[in-house]
């Protein structure tokens, strides 16, 4: 597959956030499988992101995680702070997935840190980001900080984005949640209340459903029992109807146990059975545990003393399995992270490897004219914001297709190796030459005086007299010459363009071509605004 093929066929895919199909899942893994034959590491990072988004959005907890932590180690080592926000925020989600809050705050202020100062941020907010660390502080028991995070978001999110009908939803239930665990059910309520007009404006139906829950939980706290029956039976019919998720089984076992102190063991059985039914086809320890809890409080509530104690012996191994789980989490995320960041380093190396290829001559190895265009904008730059000098040197050998004719090409490739050879060996961090086509070579030169960039050209002129490469058709001494054209510009006062640049050191070398060649002119510019060209003493 080509790149662009596959840059056209991710795109097409980028959206898909809801239902997510087993189609798409099956063409992001195949996609993902190209993009590392092709060695496109930014693809590879976007891909890892975006299946790490579908899997969290289906709900499957341990799939999260790998992926995610790919992305971020791709991102991290390009530097690529728009999807390392988004990939960020994803790990955060994963290890939330995994109940490991501490984890997932980490993250999650990493999200924030990458997002700062960003003008166009790739998919996701500063709101949001907040709302996913109070959620994590809630479920670590961190009520206040929590509120104080989610009042934040609520009010930006208000006065931003009132038509993020789903957010504000999904902050509001947060809210609740924590006012809920700080005993204050009339205000978690009324959040509840608060966000109503959202609610029948939002669009996603899962949550709806979530919603209902939600408020089933804090109704029954409340005492308000009959309208928390009403809520838990819809709650119910929407899982019967499909409407179900992880996200929301915190609040369906809260839901069983209010019932159970109610004596309604009718309704906490059903509770129990969706939780049951989920963890059996999840097979998560966490699922599991979600389930045995409730069924424990059944028996128990029940007086069924001997089904209780076998049921918590089975929650007790839970635990202790899940802890091994989380070590080896915690061990296998390092190990996978470690390795992912191997195969990247090598794979960057070889893209770095490739570009450079493409950036040089293969005849001489002088960097070529794609180099150029890159290098000498670079030197531009700094010089305009530091005012510095820029100058450039333009070389064409003398007499070179008599020279191709007399001694062959073979020979005339030779003796451009050689040219080559000599530029390269002035060069220095700002001192940088091109092979510009030909027998032509270009140099370009930041911050140095006039009397230095003559004495570059003259060196490069000298080493070549010196090699005592014959050509017998040169009226010049019988031997290989050449001529150049150099010019400098203090950039305090302009704003040249390389165009111009090497404008000005072509006509200089023009010159030199007119008056006997094998030789230096330098282009000056007058203040009358008119030029001259000056020949270069020493040669
Ligand atoms: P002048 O002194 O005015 O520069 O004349 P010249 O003969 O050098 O003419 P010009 O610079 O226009 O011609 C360059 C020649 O270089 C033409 C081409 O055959 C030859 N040439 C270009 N690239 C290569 C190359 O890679 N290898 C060899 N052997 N010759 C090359
Ligand atoms: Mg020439």
């Amino acid at each position: 597959m080509e790149r662009s093929e596959l840059k056209e066929r991710v795109d097409r895919l980028s959206d898909i956030t809801q239902q997510i199909t087993a189609q798409q899942l099956k063409e992001l893994k195949y996609l993902l499988k190209e993009a590392e034959k092709l060695g496109d590491v930014y693809m590879i990072g976007k891909l890892n992101m975006m299946l790490s988004l579908c899997w969290f959005d289906l709900g499957n907890r341990d799939s999260i995680l790998p992926h995610a932590v790919k992305a971020v180690d791709i991102f991290e080592k390009l530097n690529d702070r728009k999807m390392l926000a988004f990939s960020r925020n994803l790990l955060g989600l994963a290890y939330r997935a995994q109940d490991s809050y501490e984890r997932a705050i980490e993250n999650y202020n990493l999200a924030l840190d990458a997002l700062r100062g960003l003008k166009k941020p790739y998919g996701i907010r500063k709101d949001v980001i907040c709302n996913n660390i109070a959620e994590s502080l809630c479920l670590m028991g961190e009520y206040r900080k929590s509120i104080r995070i989610l009042k934040e978001s609520l009010a930006e999110l208000y006065s931003k984005r009132p038509e993020d009908h789903m957010n504000a939803v999904i902050y509001a239930m947060n809210l609740s949640d924590a006012y809920e665990g700080l005993k204050q059910y009339d205000k978690a309520l009324e959040i509840l209340d608060n966000c109503r007009s959202d609610l029948e404006q939002m669009e996603r139906e899962v949550l709806l459903w979530g919603y209902y829950a939600r408020r089933c939980c804090v109704l029954y706290r409340n005492g308000k029992l009959k309208e928390a029956e009403h809520y838990a039976d819809l709650t119910i019919q929407s899982v019967n109807s499909g409407y179900d998720s992880y996200e929301f089984h915190r609040d369906f076992e809260k839901i069983a146990l209010q019932e159970i102190l109610a004596g309604d063991f009718r309704r906490a059985q059903c509770f129990a059975d969706i939780l049951t039914a989920y963890a059996e086809a999840n097979k998560h320890t966490i699922d599991q545990i979600f389930s045995k809890r409730v069924q424990v409080s059944i028996h128990d509530a029940r007086g069924e003393d001997a089904r209780a104690l076998a049921l918590y012996r089975e929650l007790n191994s839970l635990y202790k399995k899940r802890i091994q789980e989380q070590h080896e989490m915690q061990y296998e995320s390092q190990k996978s992270a470690a390795v992912a960041s191997q195969e990247i380093r090598k794979l960057l190396q070889r893209v770095r490897k490739s570009e450079e290829r493409a950036e040089r001559d293969p005849l001489t190895g002088l960097m070529n004219r794609s180099a150029l265009v890159k290098i000498t904008n670079r030197f531009i730059q700094t010089a305009e914001e530091k005012g510095k000098h820029i100058g450039s040197i333009f070389l064409d050998i003398d007499y070179f297709k008599e020279y191709n004719d007399t001694y062959g090409h073979a020979a005339g490739d030779e003796a451009i190796k050689f040219v080559a050879s000599a530029c390269h060996s002035v060069e220095t961090a700002t001192v940088k030459f091109f092979r510009y086509g030909g027998d032509e070579f270009f140099g370009i030169i930041l911050n140095h005086k006039d009397e230095e960039i003559e004495s570059i050209a003259l060196k490069i002129a000298e080493t070549l007299r010196s090699s005592g490469f014959r050509h017998e058709k040169n009226p010049n001494e019988q031997r290989l010459t050449v001529s150049i054209g150099i010019v400098n510009i203090d950039m305090k006062n302009s704003n040249y363009t390389i165009l111009e640049l090497s404008k000005h050191a072509d006509q200089a070398l023009y010159y030199a071509k007119e008056h006997g060649k094998n030789t230096v002119f330098a282009y000056h510019a007058l203040k009358n605004g008119d030029h001259e060209f000056r020949r270069v003493l020493g040669c």
